[in-house]
């Protein structure tokens, strides 16, 4: 006699329900799915201990036959499919045909159901492998799944449940998960016979968004649409205030279906990346709407992943897609006040009309990208106000001495003053710029224009510098505070990546090679990316044992003595992870290159430096944030002042 054998129809069911449901979020997920393609328009979830005990699931979809309710518990029946070439176009959540099965094979299911417009209903009670018969009940139109004693027969699953909580916790992101994709669906969600979500239908996601993540984080969150090739891609993002220490609070839906993918994921970390602090995740509900022949959701048996025919496609338009956004939305940090309000000022501030709200602030981000800060830079604009930052940097920007330690972008043009080139590699003496203005700078008052129209103001405090640290400006609409070292540090870093990106970037060659000492491992780890190097103008050659000399490095960090700028270049690349990618690489280079070279907190600057590093607030990409995602600038509002004064 052979060896092999056939395993049990109750087995494979088994074996099946190992993949499908793991816990009794699972079962959850799979029966909500059900109801959703049953075109239902209420659902109700009862749950007990956690799902242990009970998962009830109602729902006043279409209902199931009673001739068709055998079937709907056997493995691989299904309504969802005819042939193979629907497996390439689904447009239902289920398809498989093994839910019902697999979740009856490790439980007590009892399937009731009543078809619209049918007299009575049926039931059908599946314990284990053993199905009973189909009898007649009474109920209500739709279909009710009842699961009791999961995992009864698979004690070791049994026993792997956590506690009554964490169960609970599973099956509230599950709901969450189906809530968010459909909120044309009434729902309900009972735990122990509490209720814990009541949703009546509703046309506004971020409705539900503030009721599951929180009033802060909805009234954070930025639109986001666009269409490319008929993919329509829609949703929300969070302002980068409001990470989080984890991916968890990353929506992406696919044709309604909440899935988990890699390379979108990454295109939002792109997409935030300077934005926020390392170890920080941003908080995105994204839906893709996609032909469903060019979407593979056949891929796993939980069905949380999906391959799509051209990935690049959607990688590409969500990244584009966030970017632009960004790019046209002011988000600076804005401050608030986080002194606790007694009832009655705070049911005052909800009503207060001029206080920034929610649809001000994405009817500014859409309409006027200019909007940002420090519209009295720009008398191009227009801007009505008489605020009193004096123009002269504008018109002509003061050029720095070519001697000047630390380089500051021109507003506008000009780019070939941008970075200035320190004619000495010396290490510049520190001294002179303890307290004093730049060696070489004049220290003028700024010039008031004559041509402006309305007087310009005596008031001396348009752009201060205060602690030797930050910048005080008056703007239009309350005042901005610059932590300059922060936005200095942006400015550069947006500057040398487009220099190191077009190859313009101005390296300093050293009249005798700097030998550096490093470990076997470090120079290992140089010769192997002296090809990253050599595009940020780092050039070194093995010296001999463990010495490397270094021929040339950026002009930009000619301020620093040669040997302790390629070591802190030499840590960067030893901090990175295990196996960076290039990119990675040259970006926390880059990161590094612009700290070094930024003013420093501490540094006093000339009034003509303070003006044109305010100018760059608005220029730079990204200037709300420094390379690290810090906020370089924070906005205290003036209706925010008026309110802490009680003017209002
Ligand atoms: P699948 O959803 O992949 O088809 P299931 O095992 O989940 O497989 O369900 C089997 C079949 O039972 C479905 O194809 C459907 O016809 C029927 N069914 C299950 N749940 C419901 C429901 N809530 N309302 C109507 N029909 C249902
Ligand atoms: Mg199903």
């Amino acid at each position: 006699m052979g060896k092999l054998q056939r395993l049990p129809v109750s087995v494979v069911n088994q074996i099946a329900a190992g993949e499908v449901i793991e816990r009794p979020a699972s079962v959850v997920k799979e029966l909500l799915e059900n109801s959703l393609d049953a075109a239902a328009t209420r659902i109700e979830v009862s749950i007990e201990e956690g799902g242990r005990d009970l998962i009830r699931v109602w729902d006043n979809g279409s209902g199931i036959s009673a001739e068709d309710l055998p079937l709907a518990v056997a493995p691989h029946a299904t309504s969802k499919l005819e042939s193979a070439d629907d497996l390439f176009r689904v447009k239902t959540f289920g398809f498989r045909g093994e839910a019902l099965a697999s979740i009856a094979s490790v439980s007590h299911l009892r399937l009731q159901s009543r078809p619209a417009g049918h007299e009575a209903g049926s039931q059908i009670e599946v314990r284990g492998s053993e199905v009973g018969p189909v009898i007649a009940c009474g109920c209500p139109e739709g279909t009710a799944v009842e699961v009791r004693n999961l995992f009864f027969n698979t004690p070791v699953r049994r026993r792997f449940l956590k506690a009554t909580q964490t169960e609970m916790g599973h099956i509230v992101e599950a709901f969450t998960r189906i809530v968010l994709a459909q909120p044309k669906l009434a729902m309900q969600l009972r735990h122990n016979d509490k209720v814990l979500f009541d949703l009546p239908v509703s046309d506004q996601l971020l409705e539900r968004l503030g009721l599951f993540f929180g009033r802060e984080l909805a009234e954070k969150l930025i639109w986001i649409e666009s269409n490319v090739n008929g993919h329509r891609l829609w949703g929300y993002a969070a302002d980068p205030s409001q990470s989080r220490s984890n991916a968890r609070t990353q929506y992406i839906f696919v044709n309604g279906r909440y899935v988990r993918d890699r390379s979108l994921s990454h295109a939002l970390s792109e997409a935030y990346r300077g934005l926020l602090m390392v170890g920080r995740y941003p908080v995105a509900f994204l839906f893709f709407e996609v032909p469903s022949e060019e979407v593979d959701v056949n891929v796993h048996p939980t069905k949380i992943e999906v391959r799509f025919r051209d990935p690049q496609q959607q990688f590409r338009q969500l990244l584009a897609t966030l970017r632009q956004k960004f790019l046209a939305s002011d988000l600076t940090a804005r401050l608030e006040i986080s002194s606790t309000p007694s009832p009655a000022e705070s049911a005052e501030s909800v009503s207060d009309p001029s206080a920034p709200s929610l649809d001000d602030f994405f009817s500014r981000a859409g309409t006027d990208s200019q909007a940002s800060v420090a519209p009295p830079l720009q008398p191009a604009a227009g801007n009505q106000s008489s605020t009193t930052l004096p123009p002269f940097q504008l018109q002509a920007p003061a050029p720095l001495p070519r001697t000047a330690p630390l380089s500051f972008l021109p507003p506008q043009s000009a780019p070939a003053l941008a970075l200035s080139v320190p004619s000495a590699v010396s290490p510049r003496d520190e001294s002179t710029n303890s307290g004093q203005p730049f060696n070489g700078s004049t220290v003028q008052s700024p010039p008031t224009s004559p041509t402006r129209d309305s007087p310009p103001s005596t008031h001396p405090l348009a752009a201060l510098q205060i602690h030797n640290s930050y910048i005080i400006v008056e703007t239009p609409d309350g005042l901005m505070l610059i932590d300059q070292h922060a936005l200095h540090e942006r400015v550069l870093y947006e500057e040398i990546r487009s220099r190191v990106l077009t190859g313009n970037l101005e390296s300093q060659r050293l009249l005798v090679p700097e030998i550096i000492e490093l470990s076997a491992s470090e120079v290992a780890l140089v010769t192997d990316n002296c090809a990253v190097l050599e595009q940020l103008g780092i050039n070194v050659e093995p010296f001999g044992g463990t010495s490397i000399a270094l021929h040339t490095y950026p002009a930009m960090l000619a301020n620093l003595p040669a040997d302790r700028m390629f070591r802190d270049i030499v840590d960067t690349l030893t901090a990175g992870s295990q196996t960076p990618t290039r990119r990675d690489l040259l970006d926390s280079l880059l990161h590094m290159i612009s700290c070094k070279a930024a003013i420093k907190a501490g540094q006093r600057l000339t009034p003509e430096e303070i003006q044109s590093l305010v100018a760059q607030h608005h220029l730079a990409q990204d200037s709300h944030h420094c390379p690290h995602g810090r906020p370089t600038a924070l906005v205290f509002s003036k209706s925010e002042l008026e309110k802490q004064f009680k003017r209002t």
